[in-house]
């Protein structure tokens, strides 16, 4: 608009000085123009620097949208790897870790010529519980009693949900009788309330073997096993090793 008026004023500028209405040295027309055209590219400049900073804000805020879906997705990535090894009710190793665990402990033993030993632990009448107590509440007691365990495991002992009500517990030395001795007294000690059975609480019985450098993985947890079978069958809440 205003480098119209400019073009027009110099056009007429020129026609009044050709009629002789007015004096004045040099034409006008030329001039205008020139000052139009310095005009629209001084607006077409101001346009590109304008789109050009529009583009950089642009860029970057996908950046930043970018970064963040990254984080996200790395997120959610760390958290379905967790679930993949970790037990859903309890939190602690699933059986699939275990599983793993094991397999890496046996050939690392082997090499190294180390003891190391295998606790089988299974709740006491636990059918029971839930028939009493319903079995909202027997999930709840395996949050208590892998709580209870939990607290007074030495750092470097493995410990998993095996299934159901049982669990397991790899040790790195030849002390897992003494170590299942006491989470028998812990549990027993804690006095949760079992009304579904005779002793009136939860107990746990245990099963404990040692590696002696001859047995396969499987033979290994078949006895383990076994020896929980032989605690239960000698009455529940004790320890059987072999
Ligand atoms: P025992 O002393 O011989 O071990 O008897 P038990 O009753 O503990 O053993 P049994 O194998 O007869 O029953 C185990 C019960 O554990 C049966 C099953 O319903 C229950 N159970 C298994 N997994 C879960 C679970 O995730 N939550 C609850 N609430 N119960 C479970
Ligand atoms: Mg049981
Ligand atoms: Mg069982």
């Amino acid at each position: 608009m205003i480098g119209a008026i400019i073009v027009f004023s110099g056009v007429i500028l020129d026609y009044l000085k050709g009629s002789g209405v007015i004096t004045i040295r040099y034409e006008m027309t030329m001039p205008a123009v020139a000052l139009y055209l310095l005009l629209q590219l001084i607006a077409i400049a101001k346009d590109f620097a304008e789109g050009r900073m529009e583009l950089i804000r642009l860029n970057q805020s996908l950046d930043e949208e970018v970064a963040l879906q990254t984080k996200q997705l790395k997120e959610k990535n760390e958290q379905l790897e967790a679930l993949v090894w970790q037990d859903g009710l309890t939190g602690i190793a699933n059986r699939r870790y275990f599983n793993e665990m094991v397999a890496n402990q046996f050939d690392h033993a082997k090499q190294q010529q180390q003891k190391w030993s295998l606790i089988m632990i299974d709740i006491d009448e636990f059918k029971q519980y839930n028939d009493y107590y319903g079995h909202v509440a027997g999930d709840q007691l395996l949050k208590v009693f892998v709580d209870i365990i939990n607290k007074i495991l030495p750092p470097n002992v493995l410990f998993a949900r095996y299934g159901g009500e049982e669990f397991v517990l790899i040790t790195q030395d030849d002390q897992a009788m003494s170590l299942a001795e006491e989470l028998r007294q812990r549990i027993e000690h804690a006095n949760l309330e079992h009304l579904g059975r005779d002793l009136k609480r939860v107990t746990a019985s245990f099963g404990v073997v040692t590696y002696t450098n001859e047995e396969t993985v499987e033979e290994l947890l078949h006895k383990a096993d076994e020896n929980l079978y032989m605690a239960k069958r000698s009455g529940r809440n004790r320890v059987y090793a072999s």
